[in-house]
């Protein structure tokens, strides 16, 4: 959706992924989040992790009902992701987006990179699901990921903070800029929602966005028609690192914030 002189267009679009989705997600809030995404008929990203063995996602009994109900959901018109393999973030390597200081696959071995993201494609599509779309558990990844997504087919990254979805090292980028609902102006803006921690409050906030702001709400499939993907302009790649920085620098507050009340605790 590009304007004249090459300005993008007016309003904005917001795609709504939903992460750490696996058999063992928080019964209750995912169900919560499911009851949103009926109501407005929403097709967000759904990025489910192939084989979790993160014991921070085993929130409640497995669910017997849960890759029936991804099926149906993608049926009805959500993107799947591959969020990862396993979640388990205890490599130390450096990510394209350094937003975390652990990575389940940046720093890891391309041979070993690659095992795991054929064998994650492998057990989501044995499930029955058609994943689409790369979610990095903590944004964490690096050139070799980005070489085993080609190398497996794979063709789209949730990553970055440019306003639009861009190509780089030939790959679909779709931004993920946002990790609750923000009025826009214009552009692409992907909402990331946890489901195992989102809030009532969280939970509430989205949904009176959603009352105001539903038919603004997008689909991957959609996004790509509305926002044809380019290589960015200089001006774009400043502001996507600037953005960048920003969060960076709000997260490293809000750890100082957490480590000094925990210091005042003890
Ligand atoms: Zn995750």
């Amino acid at each position: 959706m590009k304007g004249a002189k090459g300005l993008i267009a007016q309003p904005a679009h917001y795609l709504l992924r939903f992460d750490d989705l696996c058999p063992a997600v928080s019964r209750e809030r995912w169900r919560r989040c499911r009851a949103l995404i009926e109501e407005f008929q929403i097709r967000p990203i759904l990025a489910v992790v192939a084989d979790n063995q993160d014991a921070e996602l085993q929130v409640s009994p497995p669910d017997p009902e849960f890759w029936s109900r991804i099926r149906e959901m993608e049926s009805a018109g959500a993107a799947i992701g591959l969020h990862g393999y396993r979640h388990l973030c205890v490599s130390r390597g450096r990510s394209l987006v350094p937003l975390s200081r652990v990575s389940e696959f940046a720093g890891v071995a391309a041979e070993i990179q690659r095992e795991w993201i054929r064998e994650g494609l492998h057990i989501l599509r044995s499930r029955g699901l058609d994943p689409k779309i790369w979610v990095a558990p903590r944004h964490g990844f690096d050139q070799n990921t980005l070489h085993a997504l080609r190398a497996e087919g794979m063709l789209f990254v949730s990553d970055g903070f440019t306003r639009r979805p861009f190509l780089r090292d030939e790959l679909v980028w779709i931004p993920q800029q946002l990790w609750a609902p923000v009025k826009k102006v214009s552009g692409l803006w992907t909402i990331c929602v946890h489901a195992n921690t989102a809030s009532d409050t969280e939970i509430a906030g989205l949904r009176s966005f959603l009352c105001h702001h539903a038919k603004q709400f997008t689909s991957l499939e959609r996004a790509l028609e509305d926002f044809p993907p380019g290589n960015l302009s200089i001006a774009e790649k400043i502001s996507a690192k600037c953005a960048l920085w920003q969060i960076r620098a709000s997260r490293a507050k809000g750890d100082l914030w957490n480590h000094s009340r925990r210091c005042a605790r003890i």
